[in-house]
């Protein structure tokens, strides 16, 4: 047809007889060779096809045509059928999938599969489909939600509605009002005002329904820095604390790429995809923004993903893997918090989203911008070299004034629960005046430890080398590592003494500040206390609406929500950072610290920050405290230079586990002779050692560390050496995964 015509300049030329490489999930590092069909043309890259693999058939992705294999032309099987007429990928993103197999050294197969929504390797068709949603019918449109005051869920659907004429789909509105969209929409219906349409896509021609405020100067400065790299590669970091209005940078650059023609991909952490945030681009921009994460059914990511192929869609946002949706017209990537550990890959495919991105640019030779209050030292590390470019924003939006922070030493304070005097008389004195109090502790539960106090004995999670945390409310123990639980015992099975709380969690903080500050609406934030649908939006709410006036909670604190009435933040233990094992903790400590510090204060009252440490001499801490994030960070980059650890250098780990406790280092070792065997060069081989927790949901862990001032250098024996591992004696008995860049020891 004329279409397929039209789209044939992506493929490559065709050959006729040549071998198809297909890239097929399975153990493969390299694609598989396979003689083109009988009885149909020969697919070129980028087109999905089925092909015989041992006893299976299986869905692959044709990643080149080649003159010939090294395998006997006898021993190849023919491809069995084509499933797409034009290539589902283009070049360009073939390239960065084949580039991502060989730098995480991952089977190739396994990255384009990941890659691919689902519906697409199950080898359905590429075409969008058409999904049930609901829209406003005439009269809909011209009510006014403000009439709908006594009804404020349907208020805010129909608020949601009216910004979205296409329509919203059913997983769309789970978002929309805390507490259920089902009634308030029923009501809406039988009203007239709503009613149910099929959707295929969002009309191409959205429009804009509101307009950005002016920008500052720093603003203004950081949107001129990047639009004069647009349309050649070039990497810039955005630093400025939240609510310095990095989002309105992004937004105004989007306006800019979408003029000139371009599409977008913004990337940002699962836990920062909020429905705000979503209706916020929706609501600016001039063009269907898809959406791509992990809540989406099957159909809504292939239709998301089909439209950001197809061009149709100006804006992709979504969280880690959208990294590979494919473009047609690239033009910028955003990649918002990108010191964020999510954007790695933890397990299978272990890639790290933020890096793939910047190798994305580079191919395509687009610009990439990387924003963050509390940047990764290996961004900044890069700004410092000259490679990155870099704006601040060094306002906040609104006029409000950093927070002033301060180490309260534990060594000289009584403490209950957790809570120093120190603390809690500064709390007194906030909340009389009327504001908020924000605590931070990162451990939920009541308590760390359950122990006994006649002989010691101390619950331990029977399948991890970690104990069990107590949640009083439910009155269980739970493993926070393998999420074994069960009831608390009442005695203590060892001795039958009375069983007690070592350490505090969120819940116990949460229960002594009730008893301190009595009358007091206090507010817990972390994932036992929002884990039923809706609750974290309430929880949310209730601070904003004032009813909640102190609020304790976990890392959740740290992301994306801005409390103006909060005057004091406390950090309730800073040392869990300083002396961990993993040189990042630290960093990560650091990072949290100031994002959570940075949710508190307004213009005419900025915030205080109170730190509870053993350690106020810890130079690192004092440095954070006394010369703010950048000052931190160029400490810790000092330690980092001088102990020669990333972003001085490179490290890849082999990680081994298995339920019999030798064969991790059975195995591993034999991996280090290996590697010895090639000889590799300025490549330092430690281990193997255990991992920090060795034994972990019933399996030991241990772990191969390869370093090396040269990234060449440490691929170059990666590439000779993850090949053998496989067929080392021992490989069976264990499951092993090459970790390159890990960013967890
Ligand atoms: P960040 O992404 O850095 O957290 P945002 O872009 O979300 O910051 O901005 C925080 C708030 O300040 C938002 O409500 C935004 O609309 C507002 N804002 C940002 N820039 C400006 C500006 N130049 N003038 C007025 N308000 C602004
Ligand atoms: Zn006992
Ligand atoms: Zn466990």
């Amino acid at each position: 047809s004329v279409k397929s015509l039209e789209e044939r300049p992506l493929t490559s030329k065709p050959a006729p007889s040549g071998i198809c490489r297909v890239a097929v999930p399975g153990p493969f590092m390299e694609p598989l060779d396979y003689l083109p069909p009988r009885n149909s043309p020969s697919p070129g890259p980028g087109q999905r096809v089925r092909v015989g693999l041992g006893r299976r058939d299986v869905v692959g992705v044709v990643i080149d045509v080649a003159g010939t294999s090294t395998l006997a032309r006898e021993r190849l099987r023919p491809v069995r059928e084509v499933l797409d007429d034009t290539p589902l990928l283009n070049p360009s993103l073939l390239r960065l999938l084949c580039w991502s197999a060989d730098y995480y050294q991952h089977p190739v197969g396994e990255v384009v599969q990941q890659a691919l929504p689902v519906l697409l390797r199950q080898g359905k068709p590429a075409r969008p489909g058409r999904t049930l949603c609901y829209r406003l019918t005439g009269t809909g449109r011209e009510q006014d939600p403000a009439t709908l005051s006594r009804a404020p869920r349907q208020a805010a659907l129909l608020d949601a509605l009216k910004d979205c004429p296409e329509g919203l789909t059913p997983s769309e509105l789970e978002s929309v009002p805390p507490g259920g969209w089902h009634g308030p929409l029923r009501a809406l219906r039988d009203k007239g005002w709503v009613e149910a349409c099929e959707r295929e896509r969002a009309p191409a021609g959205t429009a804009a329904v509101e307009t950005g405020p002016e920008l500052n100067l720093d603003q203004t400065a950081a949107v001129e820095a990047v639009r004069a790299l647009f349309g050649s590669f070039s990497c810039h970091l955005l630093q400025g604390v939240t609510g310095s209005g990095k989002t309105e940078v992004y937004l105004q650059l989007i306006c800019l790429a979408l003029d000139a023609g371009q599409q977008v991909l913004v990337l940002v952490p699962e836990i920062a995809l909020t429905p705000q945030l979503v209706r916020r681009f929706r609501r600016r921009l001039d063009t269907p923004v898809a959406v791509l994460h992990s809540g989406l059914t099957d159909r809504e990511r292939l239709d998301a993903w089909l439209s950001v192929r197809d061009g149709h869609a100006g804006v992709a946002i979504g969280t880690r893997s959208a990294v590979y949706v494919p473009w047609v017209r690239p033009g910028l990537i955003i990649v918002d918090e990108e010191h964020d550990t999510s954007y790695k890959q933890h397990e299978g495919f272990r890639y790290h989203a933020r890096d793939v991105a910047v190798m994305r640019a580079r191919m395509e030779e687009i610009p990439i911008l990387l924003g963050s209050a509390t940047p990764s030292l290996e961004s900044l590390a890069n700004v410092a070299r000259g490679q990155y470019g870099r704006s601040r924003l060094t306002t906040r939006a609104g006029g409000a004034s950093a927070p002033r922070a301060e180490l309260l030493d534990l060594r000289r304070q009584t403490l209950d629960e957790g809570l120093s005097t120190g603390l809690l008389q500064r709390m007194e004195q906030h909340l009389a005046g009327g504001a908020q109090c924000l605590l931070f502790l990162n451990r939920r539960g009541y308590a760390p430890t359950l122990i006994c106090h006649v002989c010691g004995w101390v619950a331990e999670c029977p399948r991890c080398d970690a104990r069990m945390t107590w949640h009083h409310g439910d009155g269980r123990i739970r493993c926070h590592h393998c999420g074994h639980e069960k009831p608390r015992p009442a005695r203590c099975p060892s001795c039958g003494g009375g069983l007690g709380g070592l350490g505090e969690g969120t819940e116990r903080v949460a229960q002594a500040l009730a008893r301190h500050f009595p009358g007091v609406s206090i507010g817990r934030l972390d994932r036992d206390s929002t884990r039923r649908k809706g609750s974290l939006e309430s929880v949310l709410d209730d601070v904003r609406s004032g009813r909640h006036r102190i609020l304790v909670g976990t890392q959740m604190l740290a992301k994306g929500h801005h409390f103006p009435e909060v005057s004091l933040v406390g950090i309730l233990d800073a040392d869990q950072g300083l002396f961990s094992a993993d040189f990042r903790a630290a960093e990560r400590m650091a990072q949290l610290m100031i994002q959570v510090a940075g949710r508190a204060g307004r213009a005419d009252r900025p915030g205080e920050v109170l730190i509870q440490t053993h350690h106020p001499d810890h130079p690192l801490l004092r440095t954070l405290v006394e010369g703010g994030y950048e000052a931190f960070a160029e400490a810790a980059l000092a330690e980092r230079r001088a102990a020669g650890l990333p972003p001085f250098a490179h490290i890849a780990l082999l990680r081994a586990e298995a339920t019999a406790a030798a064969a991790p280092h059975d195995f591993l070792q034999a991996a280090r002779a290996a590697l010895q065997a090639l000889r590799p060069d300025s490549v330092d081989i430690w281990g193997p050692a255990p991992s920090l927790m060795e034994r972990r949901a019933g399996r030991y862990r241990a772990q191969l560390m390869l370093q090396s001032a040269s990234r060449p250098a440490l691929h170059r024996a990666l590439r000779a050496w993850v090949p053998e591992l496989a067929h080392l004696p021992g490989a069976r008995k264990v499951r092993w995964a090459v970790d390159v860049d890990a960013i967890e020891l």
